[in-house]
């Protein structure tokens, strides 16, 4: 119904992708009041927007390369989001060890830079540890020939939940959203000729095996590390962006035993590393690893995360936890192209870029800067498209959830939300049992992401509403058989339908355990 209603329309923006950028783009556009519409090829957030270090930052490693303006601009934008999302943005202790007195200035001018650049009123408070006090907050950490740390603050967040509140609040401004749907090409205006602008894209509504053809004013494509491939729908043979891998692995908490995030200041290839809490583990990874093709649902390889322990090894204490990683994920960063080798080097700046007459193409930045590049795209939308001109309202608009608190770790982002689905979970014994014995999520937690946060598949729970895959792969492929179950349920859907979901999402686990042999 949804689907067919949208063919009918013509839009006054259609957004391509639904990471970060994306649904950015479509809350902003949905609040202006214009008729707005986001198809993504897979599950909302199923690329790096839900595969980041998951930090809410300026980003301190990128004072090393003067990047002073895209810091400054970071720093700014984290303070907003933890004004509008208070619920999924938390402040973190990070502390960088320092064995030299070299290293300790430096670090220490570093972070006064980085607190300098947050302007008045920002957060990024930082002080100095001795060796003992450093020793005290990380007891993890190796203390031979340790010198002190530099304690200071910065944002922490969930990012996939981060995401599911933007597609919530974009829905209730207005935005029709539909997941599963990749745009397989682009329309042209009525003559069709290749000077024609464009007016809209051809999408596969995968579950019904439909093409669909939505018609818009504009088109933005915010594909991320696919937008040159949609580009290339138009005609475009140049390429906009270089793509660059990052991974991540997760660890027992007992591999922190902290409240406060270890940074890594040099790793043997001259990256930061961050070993930080998250949930009930800890997660150590890093970006920018090489340089990568933009394949969909990639995962770690051996050799990143065999390189990721063996890196943490040299800063912590071996505790057991290292030898047995719970998880991993990797995510592809989509940077703008540059000549050079080292995309640890090129500019994390976004771009608008205008093409086609209709086409605007935004891609670069950060998750930390998204509401910032939804704003820039979105106002120039308006003008290309004709739109009556409105002001973005994302600095002011909380979202989805904001006005509720986490009583419990499960529940964190969940926001207001969490009170839903406690009622929910009143409805049937079922609903209050956990999915995977000895994890804290709920059946009632899987029922709610399916009924109220457009889940469609295994993986779309595991995944992104409950986070138990990137949190514990053994949990995950355990609680395959339950949420296949419930899907059907819900959902309605046919054995058949099933079972190959749930191949797929054993496969992925498979994928992911497998990454974590030694
Ligand atoms: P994506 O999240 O990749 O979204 C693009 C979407 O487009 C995808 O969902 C994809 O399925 C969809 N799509 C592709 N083709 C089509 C099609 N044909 N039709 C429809 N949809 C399509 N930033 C921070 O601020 N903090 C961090 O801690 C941080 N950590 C990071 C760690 C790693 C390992 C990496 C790689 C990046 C990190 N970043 C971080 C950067 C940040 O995650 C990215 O800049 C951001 O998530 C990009 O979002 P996006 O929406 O542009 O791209």
């Amino acid at each position: 119904m949804l689907r067919a209603a949208a063919r009918s329309q013509l839009w006054d923006v259609m957004v391509i992708g639904g990471g970060a950028t994306g649904l950015g783009c479509a809350l902003d556009a949905a609040l202006r009041g214009y008729s707005t519409i986001l198809v993504e090829a897979y599950d909302f957030g199923s690329g790096t927007s839900s595969r980041s270090t998951k930090i809410i930052h300026g980003g301190i490693r990128y004072l090393r390369q003067l990047q002073l303006g895209f810091v400054r601009e970071g720093l700014k934008e984290r303070e907003l989001l933890f004004q509008i999302a208070p619920h999924l943005v938390r402040t973190r202790q990070f502390i960088i060890p320092f064995y030299s007195r070299c290293d300790a200035a430096a670090f220490t001018m570093g972070v006064a830079l980085y607190k300098r650049l947050a302007g008045r009123g920002g957060r990024g408070d930082y002080h100095v540890l001795s060796a003992g006090e450093t020793a005290r907050a990380l007891p993890s950490l190796r203390t031979e020939r340790l010198k002190g740390g530099i304690a200071y603050q910065d944002g922490q967040f969930d990012d996939a939940r981060y995401l599911i509140a933007l597609a919530q609040s974009a829905a209730r401004a207005g935005a029709t959203l539909l997941n599963y749907c990749p745009v397989v090409d682009l329309l042209r205006g009525d003559r069709g000729g290749c000077q024609e602008p464009i007016r809209g894209a051809r999408v596969l509504d995968v579950e019904s095996n439909q093409a669909l053809e939505l018609r818009a004013k504009v088109v933005v494509n915010a594909a991320g590390p696919f937008a040159d491939g949609i580009r290339a729908y138009a005609g475009a043979n140049n390429q906009l962006l270089t793509v660059s891998r990052g991974a991540h692995v997760v660890f027992d908490s007992a591999a922190l035993q902290s409240e406060s995030a270890l940074v890594i200041p040099r790793t043997v290839d001259g990256r930061v590393m961050f070993l930080l809490p998250w949930r009930d583990k800890v997660i150590a990874g890093t970006t920018d690893h090489r340089t990568a093709h933009a394949e969909p649902n990639i995962a770690a390889e051996r050799a990143e995360v065999r390189e990721i322990i063996s890196t943490v090894r040299t800063y912590v204490q071996d505790v057991g936890a290292l030898d047995a990683p719970c998880s991993s994920f990797a995510g592809l960063r989509p940077l703008i192209a540059h000549q050079g080798g080292n995309t640890a080097r090129l500019s994390r700046d976004f771009s608008v870029v205008q093409e086609f007459s209709t086409l605007l193409t935004v891609v670069g930045g950060k998750w930390t800067t998204y509401r910032k590049m939804a704003e820039a795209a979105i106002d120039r939308a308006a003008t290309i498209g004709g739109l009556p001109p409105v002001e973005s309202s994302t600095t002011e608009t909380a979202l989805y959830g904001a006005s509720g608190r986490n009583t419990e770790p499960r529940f964190e982002g969940y926001g207001s939300a969490e009170e839903a689905v406690r009622t929910l979970e009143k409805e049937q014994l079922e609903y209050s049992e956990p999915l995977v014995l000895g994890r804290p999520e709920s059946v009632g937690q899987v029922v709610y992401g399916i009924r109220f946060e457009m889940a469609r598949r295994i993986e779309d729970v595991f995944a992104r509403r409950l986070r138990v895959l990137p949190l514990d792969v053994t949990a995950a492929a355990a609680a395959v058989p339950k949420i296949s179950a419930i899907l059907g349920r819900e959902l309605g859907k046919t054995n058949g339908t099933l079972s190959l979901d749930e191949v797929h999402a054993r496969a992925l686990c498979a994928a992911t355990a497998s990454t974590l042999e030694s």
